[in-house]
């Protein structure tokens, strides 16, 4: 029979609607032949909505012709051994009872990408997509990440990080702090979350406070780091315990207008960046880039997949690692597939392969 693959997406964090991006690109690539989707919606609000319900918050166009379950359908899907009201999705007739075998969490972000949803998939003894709870925890959170990296020898730039209630309640003093260690210009981020999301570059100390202030939205802890001068490039790892990297990637700037990565750049189809593969960087550096991907990977403990994305300073060559995605966008505009494809990969073979190393780390286990 054909696997039953379960794929959560959406969820509660700033990146949902690029989580059903990510979801419908997955759904249209998954080979119909070997398995069935369980479409398993996650509101913003954190409500998880039954599959006919799932289906309705896809784009409409990302239905398959020849849907690989039908829309209709509403049984009642149980995650792993758990059985409890949260994750049994009641269907119309309340009776019928239908288990996953294996879970794929399309999730960017918190509750999704942190290690959360991975916790709750171990409780549930079920096999999963992707990194377990310490890479995914690690991941997501650049303070923990740069820690790790730091600890393993792997090259990062200048960086600080304090939490939202000392910017509250000590605005002057985490300000000074700013200017004496980072100065400017510098980039603003909260420490948990992906595709740019409150993350802004502060030039003076009015655009600073700005930036802090939208930074807190999302965060209750503030990374603020030396903007450099760079080329971005990215690598993409697949594998558990021998992991395998890409050829890399670059963003190549085709309008200045695009003065970093934000979310209209990365999503927003402007025109004023575009994604190159292979990466046009010198056979050497190409290497380098691959053994540091892999090196970040192990030094987080990953498994399945991960994006790596590097900085190149223009100024010095010098590489640096930026930061780690241990559930980067899957989308039809997004890297990790697309450095895979250029590497002989196209995204069906790909999806086939997270899920075989799902299944492996899960027998692994036991
Ligand atoms: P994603 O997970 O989608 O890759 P993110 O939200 O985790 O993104 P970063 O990758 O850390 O955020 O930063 C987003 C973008 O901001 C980078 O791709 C780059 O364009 C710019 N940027 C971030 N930090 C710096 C820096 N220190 N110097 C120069 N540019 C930076
Ligand atoms: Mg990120
Ligand atoms: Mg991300
Ligand atoms: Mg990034």
């Amino acid at each position: 029979g054909k696997l039953r693959v379960g794929l959560i997406f959406g969820g509660r964090s700033g990146e949902h609607e690029v989580s059903l991006r990510s979801a419908r690109a997955v759904i249209q690539a998954l080979d119909g032949e070997r398995y069935e989707v369980i479409p398993i919606a996650i509101a913003k609000d954190g409500r998880w909505l039954p599959p006919a319900e799932s289906w309705r918050m896809l784009p409409s166009a990302s239905i398959p012709s020849t849907p690989h379950s039908s829309p209709e359908r509403d049984a009642v899907t149980i995650i792993g051994d758990l059985n409890w009201q949260g994750l049994v999705h009641l269907g119309e007739d309340g009776t019928r009872v239908e288990r996953l075998d294996v879970v794929f969490p399309v999730l960017h972000g918190t509750y999704g990408e942190d290690g959360t949803i991975q916790g709750l998939l171990e409780m549930a003894n079920i096999p999963y997509v992707g990194c377990g709870v310490l890479a995914s925890a690690c991941g997501m959170d650049k303070v923990a990440m740069k820690s790790l990296f730091r600890a393993v020898g792997l090259p990062i730039c200048r960086y600080l990080w304090f939490l939202r209630a000392e910017w509250e309640t000590k605005p002057s003093e985490v300000i000074k702090r700013i200017e004496h260690e980072i100065g400017f210009p510098c980039f603003v981020k909260p420490a948990n979350l992906g595709s740019s999301v409150g993350v802004t570059r502060a030039t003076d100390r009015a655009s600073l406070e700005a930036a802090l202030t939208e930074a807190a939205l999302y965060d209750r802890k503030i990374v603020v780091e030396e903007a450099l001068d760079v080329r971005e490039i990215e690598c993409a790892v697949l594998g558990n315990e021998d992991p395998q990297a890409s050829l890399p990637g670059e963003y190549v700037v085709l309008d200045r207008r695009a003065e970093f990565l934000d979310y209209t750049e990365k999503y927003g189809q402007t025109g004023h960046v575009e994604f190159v593969t292979p990466a046009p960087v010198a056979a050497e550096l190409v290497r380098e880039i691959q053994q540091m991907a892999c090196r970040a990977f192990r030094a987080i403990d990953g498994a399945g997949l991960a994006r790596v994305d590097f900085f190149l300073r223009r100024d010095t060559d010098e590489l640096l690692i930026n930061e780690i995605n241990t559930m980067p966008g899957l989308t039809d505009v997004s890297g990790y597939p697309k450095m895979w494809a250029a590497s002989g990969l196209d995204f069906p073979q790909l999806l086939d392969r997270l899920i075989e190393l799902a299944l492996e780390r899960h027998r692994d286990k036991a």
